[in-house]
């Protein structure tokens, strides 16, 4: 069939990027294209047992020997898709000096992801490590690469580890296999090829038993260091001001590693930017002006590996309204933009809740979300029925209206028109500040709209989400990952986050 010139773009741009699109708003994008961030496999683990100890990881460390010892391996992708189909090519394997989680739990991790690296043990196939994880290429791209990377304790022994697919009812199926064996030369054993600065945001206690942020810069240069901290501790500040973060802060481990740039700010086409920075952060990633991540996975990852770290939170020394996330890798956000404590927390929430995004850009009829699939994600589901968020987000047994009433109408009329006011300012290249002053004055608009709501029920299954308007549920009326907003989570969310939070406390 002739695809038409918005076919054409569309089909480029997603080809090419999955990443979440922070937003508030949103360039039309293709319904079945939608979906995907993160989650991280919360690797779990004891209060008790610091990372990195292998004898204290198995009570029988004198008379066995534990199949890791300190350090992680990360194991350096780069994903490959074709028409063909796919694969993961390993770049490189790089011992890493933390392994920040616990070493129990290391197989139970939470089922998030399009994929999971599973990991046996060579010599009799006992499984040892098994974690989700996503990428930042579109579910329906047809040829594009991207690197990513996946960390696992350090083995002290041959492993087998295998990238497996998540295929329809949550099969999986291998797609690439690989088999390090530490008594090779083949890991890289070197010091971090980037050199950094560390400084301790707060620190709560051992990393095996907390989450540990680590906030990294992007585009500032050696003499922006102290803008640098400054920018980091404001992140951690919009985290911890709102729920469930704001109760949990005792639970985070958060530092801020600088890693100087040459330039300062970063590549912005839209601006005719081009900037030399120490993880290449741009915008226009996979074609959508606000879509802001970086693009040197392997500096980003030398960096990060200065310091424990079960997340990754990237700022970009950059005003223009901009983020992205995927599960798995990092939240990125423009951390002078005036919608920064937005893009903060909505962004970091993809990466540790793995939730999905909840808005969608109502169009005429839809977009309708018609297969069968299940979303793994915590926030959205396909069925009413499905009580996926009876259990952990209200009382066993209590009934939730299906569908949910909510002014739906009312809202994608205003939604819609919303999102092309918003494209009618970039296309007539806005100053920043105007397109500041709109993105305050419509979060107002849209929180009174959805404000209409409340005193109904609140927890029920509510159509529209994840670039649905028809087929696909959230949660609650509102929430971080549908409105541009920070007051609150809706409890789906805050749910998830939370579970992921336990299971590092563990
Ligand atoms: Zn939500």
């Amino acid at each position: 069939m002739q695809k038409t010139a918005y076919e054409f773009i569309m089909a480029r741009t997603f080809l090419f990027h999955r990443r979440s699109l922070t937003i508030a708003v949103s360039i039309p994008v293709s319904p079945a294209r939608r979906a995907l961030l993160m989650h991280t496999a919360a690797a779990s683990l004891s209060l008790i047992l610091p990372a990195c100890k292998r004898d204290e990881s198995a009570p029988h460390a004198s008379t066995v020997q534990s199949p890791f010892e300190p350090g992680a391996l990360r194991l350096d992708l780069r994903q490959r898709v074709t028409m063909h189909g796919e694969d993961f090519a390993l770049e490189r394997l790089r011992l890493e000096p933390h392994w920040p989680a616990s070493l129990n739990h290391l197989t139970g991790g939470a089922d998030s992801g399009d994929y999971r690296l599973s990991a046996y043990d060579a010599a009799d196939d006992t499984l040892l490590f098994r974690q989700g994880f996503d990428s930042a290429l579109a579910a329906d791209a047809r040829a594009a690469t991207t690197q990513l990377s996946i960390r696992l304790p350090m083995p002290s022994r041959a492993l087998k580890a295998v990238i497996e697919k998540r295929r329809a009812n949550n099969l999986f199926v291998a797609v690439s296999t690989f088999t390090p064996d530490p008594a090779h030369n083949d890991i890289d054993r070197t010091p971090p090829a980037i050199s950094t600065r560390v400084h301790t945001i707060q620190t709560n206690g051992a990393p095996a038993s907390k989450v540990d942020l680590a906030i990294l810069g992007d585009g500032y240069r050696e003499s922006e260091y102290d803008k640098f901290i400054e920018d980091a501790k404001r992140a951690a500040g919009y985290l911890f001001a709102v729920e469930p973060f704001k109760r949990r802060r005792n639970d985070f481990n958060v530092s801020a590693v600088f890693a100087a740039s040459a330039d300062s700010g970063v590549t912005d086409p839209y601006l005719g930017l081009k900037k030399d920075t120490a993880f290449g952060s741009a915008y226009y990633a996979g074609g959508s002006e606000r879509a802001l991540a970086d693009n040197n996975n392997h500096a980003l990852r030398e960096a990060a590996s200065a310091v424990p770290y079960d997340f990754l939170l990237v700022l970009a020394n950059a005003r223009r309204y901009g983020g992205s996330a995927y599960y798995g890798g990092p939240a990125v956000a423009a951390i002078d933009s005036a919608a920064a404590n937005y893009l903060v927390v909505h962004e970091f929430a993809h990466v540790i809740g793995g939730l999905a995004d909840e808005y969608y850009l109502p169009e005429a009829g839809g977009p309708a979300y018609n297969g069968n699939i299940e979303p793994w994600y915590p926030n959205v589901t396909i069925s009413p029925a499905s009580g996926k968020w009876r259990g952990p987000v209200t009382a066993a047994g209590a009934a939730l209206p299906a569908p949910s009433a909510w002014n739906k109408a009312a809202y994608e009329r205003y939604f819609a028109d919303y999102v092309k006011r918003y494209d009618a300012l970039r296309a007539a290249g806005a100053a920043e500040s105007v397109v500041e002053q709109f993105l305050a004055q419509e979060s107002a608009r849209q929180a009174a709209l959805l404000a209409q709501n409340e005193g109904k029920p609140n927890v029920g299954y509510y159509e529209g989400a994840n670039g649905f308007a028809m087929g696909m549920y959230r949660a609650e009326a509102d929430c971080i990952m549908f409105s541009l907003q920070t007051r609150r989570f809706c409890a789906a969310c805050a749910a998830a986050i939370e579970q992921t939070i336990d299971a590092f406390c563990r």
